[in-house]
């Protein structure tokens, strides 16, 4: 357990079923929680990473819901109880690869930039931040151009269309990545298309929803 930035905290959970199971690419855990009133909720958490009989989560510490206060909260020792793993991140061989995210979609694109890394291929990355001291730890492949909201709310999408403006498409086929907010994510889908990604050529996933209450 340990703090990669202010409100980005690293979780390791360790049990021995852990090692009997395969944990694909950018897969997730459903960890059960209790909601605010006592009822049973599942928020979900990527696999950022494996290794025998471990599983690390990077939460981020967004400061409402169940899953914030327990990642917040979480000590060492303490008992967890989560179903999975679930889903599986593309790893298609395109010519380039583009990624674009907010904080809870970095631990995603993290995993996801070393198997890049592994084969050999870069992968560019615009991610959205709350400002420069939540920059995330991506590896060398990465090349990051970090957008800050500087006291502006999570959630909306100007922030990554406006940094889409400046980029222009690879060589050849590319393919996209888009992991954030719901709505967000169809604004900025359509966005992509001008760099002539087709619907198929990007996975899109609502990794969170603006305003939910905690009732699942
Ligand atoms: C496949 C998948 C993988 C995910 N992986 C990760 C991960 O590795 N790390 C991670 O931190 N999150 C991850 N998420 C997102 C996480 O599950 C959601 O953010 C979830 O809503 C958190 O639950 P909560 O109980 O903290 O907040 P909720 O009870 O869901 O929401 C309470 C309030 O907080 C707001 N809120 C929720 N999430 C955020 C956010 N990210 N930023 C700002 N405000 C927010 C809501 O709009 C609402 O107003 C993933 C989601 C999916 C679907």
């Amino acid at each position: 357990m340990g703090s990669l930035s202010p409100h980005m905290r690293r979780i390791v959970l360790t049990a021995p079923e852990i090692a009997e199971r395969d944990w694909p690419l950018g897969c997730d855990i459903a960890v059960v929680l209790a909601g605010p009133d006592g009822r049973e909720v599942r928020r979900r958490y990527t696999v950022r990473s494996s290794d025998g009989d471990r599983l690390v989560l990077d939460a981020l510490l967004h400061g409402h819901g169940p899953g914030s206060s327990w990642a917040a909260s979480l000590r060492a020792g303490e008992q967890v109880t989560f179903f999975g793993p679930r889903g599986e991140l593309p790893l298609p061989p395109a010519d380039w690869l583009l990624a674009l995210t907010d904080e809870s979609g970095l631990p995603a694109i993290g995993a996801l930039a070393e198997a890049a890394e592994a084969a050999g291929r870069r992968l560019r990355v615009l991610a959205e931040i709350a400002d420069d001291g939540e920059r995330y730890p991506l590896p060398g492949n990465a090349e990051v151009r970090w957008l800050t909201r500087d006291g502006q709310p999570a959630g909306r999408p100007d922030l990554l269309i406006g940094a889409l403006d400046g980029v222009q498409p690879g060589t050849g086929a590319g393919f996209g990545y888009l992991l954030g907010e719901s709505r967000v994510i169809v604004a900025v889908r359509d966005a992509l298309a001008r760099l002539g990604l087709s619907r198929s050529e990007v996975y899109a996933k609502g990794y969170w929803n603006l305003n939910s209450r905690p009732t699942r």
